[in-house]
Formats: structure tokens, sequence, C-alpha cells
């Protein structure tokens, strides 16, 4: 593709960049990662790690499957220290209404090909002694899983590199008509360059409306068994898509280490990366109306990271107009982790000019300065 050392050139080794980068060596592009820091040292290392099928909006539905399906595929051949766990997705209903709302879900991902199942109060309760009693059930979706994100980017990397790839340990600080300029004023050219900095893209490409979007987490001590699928109230879902104000929302999972983690927050228009503790206790208080015993388990960490956030709520995957050796991989706010793999993949035919399995048309950057983009999607 190019008369360079590289064919393509990935500015940033989060999952999202990683993954790109196993996906374009595979294809036998001759393939080089950026990465200022450390590899999955970003929004992905404090990312949950819950790989999710989400039905915000068709597109969201279909960018979320695929990728499952290539997460399934290679769970087969991840490494422990990955802490691959198909422990399924509980969404709680907290009452007939939700429940109502849970069975709708249902039908569309039945729909869709996506298997999962209403569970009836009693149920939920043998499926998960620690939530509160009375609650009205839930949908369990069957392939939903977890891992832990910043092992996930280094496997990814370690991949790409045992298929010729090279790990470059510098930031850009400019992308050319020919490559990337370093910030050791080295010029490196490439026939294709691909902005996957998450929350920093918009820094190299100053038009890319990407913004940060500020969450908490908490993990806990061991406590084996003590929740056994990752635990989300649906109300979540009107919480992930407020832009107006903070919010919390009850989401719980277990990891293989028997670990706990628990959140959710979103704040935007927030740049310090400290803990809030107003909205820390909010969340813990959501956190402990689901599940009361939480409050009697020790928490050992709290942290913070800034989700990469869209306007649509959809990630931006193609090419930047008007640059024709430019694309982006970037935007991918709170399913950065999920997404990743499918991502890559349509990110990669779309360089390569292969047919997609999923339209690319509603990720495409060409979209900004639409009039998609100058409205909050529902
Ligand atoms: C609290 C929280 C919980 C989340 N939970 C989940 C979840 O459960 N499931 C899910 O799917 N997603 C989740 N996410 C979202 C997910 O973590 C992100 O969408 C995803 O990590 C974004 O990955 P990325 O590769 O785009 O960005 P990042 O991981 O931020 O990677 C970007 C990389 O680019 C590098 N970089 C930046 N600028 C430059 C430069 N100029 N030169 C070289 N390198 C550069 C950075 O150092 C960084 O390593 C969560 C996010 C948060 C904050």
């Amino acid at each position: 593709m190019t008369s360079g050392p590289y064919d393509a050139l990935i500015i940033g080794a989060g999952i999202v960049g990683s993954a790109c980068s196993v996906e374009f060596s595979r294809a036998g592009l001759r393939t080089a990662i950026i990465e200022a820091s450390v590899t999955g040292g970003g929004a992905t290392a404090a990312g949950m790690g819950h790989l999710v099928v989400m039905d915000d909006s068709e597109a969201q539905f279909a960018l979320t499957k695929y990728s499952l399906e290539l997460w399934t595929e290679l769970a087969q051949e991840l490494p422990r220290t990955v802490e691959f766990d198909p422990c399924g997705t509980i969404w709680v209903a907290a009452d007939e209404q939700e429940l109502a709302a849970a069975k709708k879900k249902k039908d569309l991902y039945a729909a869709g090909g996506v298997d999962s199942e209403i569970i009836d109060s009693h149920a939920l309760e043998k499926a998960e002694p620690n939530l509160r009693r009375g609650l009205a059930g839930g949908l369990l979706v069957h392939r939903d899983s977890v891992l832990y994100p910043p092992l996930a980017a280094a496997y990814l990397v370690e991949q790409a590199v045992s298929l010729g790839a090279r790990l470059h340990r510098s930031a850009a600080i400019e992308i050319t008509r020919r490559g990337l300029r370093l910030a050791d004023g080295s010029l490196i050219d490439a026939g294709v360059i691909v902005n996957a900095a998450g929350v920093f893209a918009p820094a190299l490409t100053p038009e890319l409306p990407v913004r940060r979007r500020k969450g908490h987490l908490v993990i806990t001590d061991r406590y084996p068994g003590w929740a056994k699928h990752q635990l989300v109230e649906l109300g979540y879902l009107k919480s992930a898509h407020s832009d107006t104000s903070d919010s919390v929302a009850f989401n719980v999972q277990p990891r293989i280490t028997g670990q706990l983690l628990i959140g959710s927050s979103r704040q935007f228009g927030i740049d310090d990366a400290g803990i809030d503790t107003v909205i820390l206790s909010r969340m813990m208080r959501r956190a402990c109306e689901y599940m009361p015993g939480l409050e009697t388990l020790l928490a050992i960490r709290i942290w913070t990271g800034f989700r990469p956030a869209t306007v649509d709520n959809l990630p931006f995957i193609g090419p930047w107009p008007g640059r024709d050796n430019l694309y982006i991989a970037a935007g991918h706010e709170g399913l950065g982790i999920t997404t990743s793999l499918g991502t890559a993949r349509i990110l990669a035919d779309q360089v390569l000019g292969r047919p997609s399995k999923i339209s690319i048309t509603p990720y495409l950057p060409s979209r900004v300065g639409t009039e998609a983009m100058s409205v909050e999607s529902e």
C-alpha cells in the first residue's frame, strides 16, 4: 500500500487500537502501533469489561451483537489472565412496568438472534440471593460476558506483534499528509493512519466531536459466589442516555477473582479525574438499594475514567472526509470494550475494500456536521 516502512499506523493501544492492530496484521498489512503511554492504560484500564449486547438503536445492536460473536470466537484462545467469563447479564426489573420493558427487550433480542429469557421474581431470587427481595424479575442474556480490559488489550497487541506489527512507545503530535510526526520530531510514513486515541482523538483531528464522560467504579475484596451474573438495573438505560445531568445506576459485576466491581456513574463537563464523593455516594446508595448486603463488604479501590462520548451514542469508524489517508476509530463511549472487535473488523474491511457483515453507514465519520450529530438521540 505504500513505499514507506508501514502500510498502516494506529495511534493508541487502548482496546480499540489494539484490536485494529491484530485485524490489520492478520490481513497482511505492515502495521505499527503508536502508544504514548501504557498499553490499555487509558479508558480501557478504567472500564468495567462488560461485553454486552445493547439495543439503544439498530446500529448499536448490530455492532454490539457482531462484536459479541467475535469475542465468543476469540474466547477459545484468550489466556486466563484476560479473565474472560461468559457469566451472562441479568437486566433487573424492579416492578411490573420494568418487567414489561424487559419483555419488549427480549422480543427485540429474539428477532435479532440474541438468546435471552425472562425470569420471574422467584427465579431471580434463586439466581441472585443477594439482591433485595420483592423485585419483579429480569431478563437473562446468556451470551454476554466479562473480561479484564487492560490485559485483553495487551493480549491483542502481543498477537499483532507476533504477526509482525511494531509497537512504538511515543506520542504522535501531528497527522500529516504522508504519515505521522512523533514527539521526538521524527516522521513515519504510512499509507493509512488510524486515529484510535480515545478521548484524546480530537487533539490530533480537531474537528472530531468526541467528548469526555466521566465514570466511577469501586472494586471490593474477594467474595466468591456473592454475585453470579453481571447485574444491571433496567433504569440504567435511562441514565446512560441523559446528556444534561449527572446520573448513577445499579451495575454490579462478579470477577473471576471473587471480587465485585460496582458501578456506575456518568458525568459530562468534568476534566478533573479526582473522586467526586457526592456522586460516588449516590452510586453506592443506588447499588445498596438493590443489594443491601453490599454495605458489609470491604471496598479496596475506587477509580475514575473518561468514556469517549459522541452526540448520537455511536462510534466513528471509517475514513475522515477530505483526508484520504486518515481513518477514525474513536468515540465508543461506554461500549468500547464490547465493540472493539467489531470496530476493528469493519475498519479493516473499509481499508481493504472488503464487504462487511454489518452495514458500516451508521458509524461513518462523514456524519459529522449533519443533523444526526446536532441532536442527542433518544
Ligand atoms: C467507568 C467506565 C466503565 C466502563 N465500562 C465498560 C464496560 O463495562 N463495557 C464496555 O464495553 N466499555 C466500558 N467502558 C468504555 C470503554 O472503557 C471505552 O469505550 C474504551 O476503553 C475506549 O477505548 P479506546 O481504545 O478508544 O480508548 P483508550 O483506552 O483511552 O485508548 C486510547 C490510547 O491512545 C493513547 N494516546 C492518546 N493520544 C495519543 C497520542 N497523541 N499518541 C500516542 N498515543 C496516544 C492513550 O495513551 C491510550 O492508551 C467503560 C468506561 C469507563 C470510563
